[in-house]
């Protein structure tokens, strides 16, 4: 048996002269869920889709369950559940009769198909729904589209933003089971450009910006490793006091960062925890609390981490 259910060299892919996957590396354990986090257009959906055989690579390899992507893609197309972003269903079909045309596909039994679909849609909260699929909102369509990935019983499962659209409420759902599977020893790579969800799902986390993986690890490693414990947040009213604080508490050699943002916005990492704040507040830096729109000591996060490496928000 092999260890690793994916590994890759050189991975790249390039589009109109851009380099859009750019040279990747990588490796997932069996049973391991790993999350590739990045902005809109880090390259993650058209990582996936080389691992997945969608798409070829123009350099490099990718193995999965040891398996070359280029050379036998019917092989693993049969070991792999794919949950890409656009809809892969019958809309003229219920969610169960397309359960079962799905997993029929594949050659499992209809009775076992019967009870595995009820099970699964059980899960993610469309027992109830018998009507064809066309009606559905769109997040009922997303969870269906996770339902046939895995009627299909797959070793490893690709979800592409598997929260992205679903209201808060069906994002729990989601995730539940997302940790369910996890549970259950399956392997699962998640792209996601969500820093909650790739802290609170991921064993690893891979951090891509501009086709490149920045940096990689268990979310609690990145945040150790690329930011410091300690952030003070604090917002100013107008852009010239943000600079004005930044260069009087910048000497301080507890303070390891400082970080302007929309001029007004600055983040200023440091060690030392509460001793240090109040010594920062003892600079006198901030002269008037009423210059001040807030101010907030914080725990580091995986936007932080993106934060330090790139010098920009997951979101913008
Ligand atoms: P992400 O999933 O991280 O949002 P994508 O993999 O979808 O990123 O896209 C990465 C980059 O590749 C983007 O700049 C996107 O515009 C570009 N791209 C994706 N697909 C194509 C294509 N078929 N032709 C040209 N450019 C593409």
């Amino acid at each position: 048996m092999i260890d690793l259910a994916i590994e890759t060299s050189n991975l790249t892919k390039i589009y109109d002269q851009i380099v859009v996957v750019d040279h990747i590396e990588i490796y997932v354990k069996r049973g391991e869920l790993v999350s590739i986090l990045g902005p809109n257009g880090a390259g993650k959906t058209t990582l996936i889709k080389i691992l997945t055989t969608v798409l070829k690579p123009d350099e490099g390899t990718a193995l999965i369950n040891g398996i070359d992507v280029l050379k036998e893609a019917s092989a693993i197309k049969s070991i792999i559940g794919t949950v890409p972003q656009d809809y892969v269903f019958y809309e003229e079909l219920s969610a169960e009769e397309n359960l079962i045309f799905f997993g029929s596909m594949h050659g499992f039994p209809k009775k076992e198909l019967e009870l595995e679909a009820k099970k699964i849609l059980k899960r993610l909260g469309l027992a109830n729904r018998k009507d064809k699929t066309r009606n559905f909102s769109g997040g009922m369509k997303r969870r269906l589209n996770i339902a046939i990935a895995l009627i299909m019983k797959p070793d490893i499962l690709f979800l592409d933003e598997p929260s992205a659209g679903l209201d808060p409420q069906a994002k729990h759902v989601v995730w539940d089971y997302i940790k369910e599977l996890k549970k259950g020893g399956k392997t699962i790579i998640l792209t996601t450009h969500d820093m909650y969800e790739a802290e609170m799902l991921s064993d690893r986390v891979l951090i891509v910006n501009n086709g490149k993986i920045l940096a990689e690890g268990a979310p609690e490693t990145l945040k150790e490793k690329y930011s410091q414990r300690n952030i003070l947040e604090v917002v100013f009213k107008q852009n010239d006091k943000a600079n004005e604080f930044k260069s009087v508490i910048e000497p301080n050699s507890f303070i390891k960062q400082v970080l302007i943002e929309d001029d007004k916005k600055v983040n200023v990492y440091f060690d030392g925890g509460i001793i240090s704040f109040i010594k920062i507040l003892q600079e006198k830096a901030i002269k008037d609390v009423t210059e001040l729109e807030s101010m907030s000591l914080r725990q580091t996060t995986l936007e932080d981490v993106f934060l330090h490496l790139t010098g920009r928000r997951l979101r913008s």
